[in-house]
């Protein structure tokens, strides 16, 4: 028996196809049929996978020049924000990068390239740096 049926792809393009087979389609809802053997699905299934690659890239690379640019250590970045942490919960944030500043100079970091680097992310004041800041350091 011939059935018209709408195969579409997982990328939601569909078109009208004269199918003899019902064992390669699938039902799927509104009366469109997903063909699991059609050489265009496979394709846009390569082409997903592709694009997971590429974009796994592109993140790996990202990451790389996120922390090539770091203008300290990493593990400077995370005691800070532990500093921050405790710091804020028991004083409000001044507006001021003042307990991050306190913590750069105790511990001889560069104080004027960290506040630059941080303000060019978003981290004008303590609680900012937490809030901007904090969760760029989370995956890397
Ligand atoms: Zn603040």
């Amino acid at each position: 028996m011939l059935n018209k049926a709408i195969i579409r792809n997982k990328d939601g393009k569909g078109y009208s196809k004269n199918v003899n087979d019902k064992a390669f389609i699938n039902k799927g809802s509104n009366n469109t049929y997903y063909c699991v053997t059609d050489s265009s699905f496979m394709k846009s299934e390569e082409e997903k996978l592709r694009q997971r690659q590429l974009m796994k890239e592109f993140q790996r690379k990202e990451k790389e020049t996120f922390i090539s640019g770091l203008p300290m250590e990493i593990t400077g970045f995370l005691n800070l924000f532990d500093v921050l942490n405790e710091k804020l919960g028991i004083e409000e944030c001044d507006h001021t990068l003042r307990f991050t500043e306190q913590f750069l100079s105790i511990h001889q970091l560069p104080l004027q390239e960290v506040v630059l680097w941080l303000n060019e992310y978003g981290g004008y004041c303590d609680c900012e740096v937490l809030f901007n800041i904090e969760e760029k350091f989370e995956n890397l």
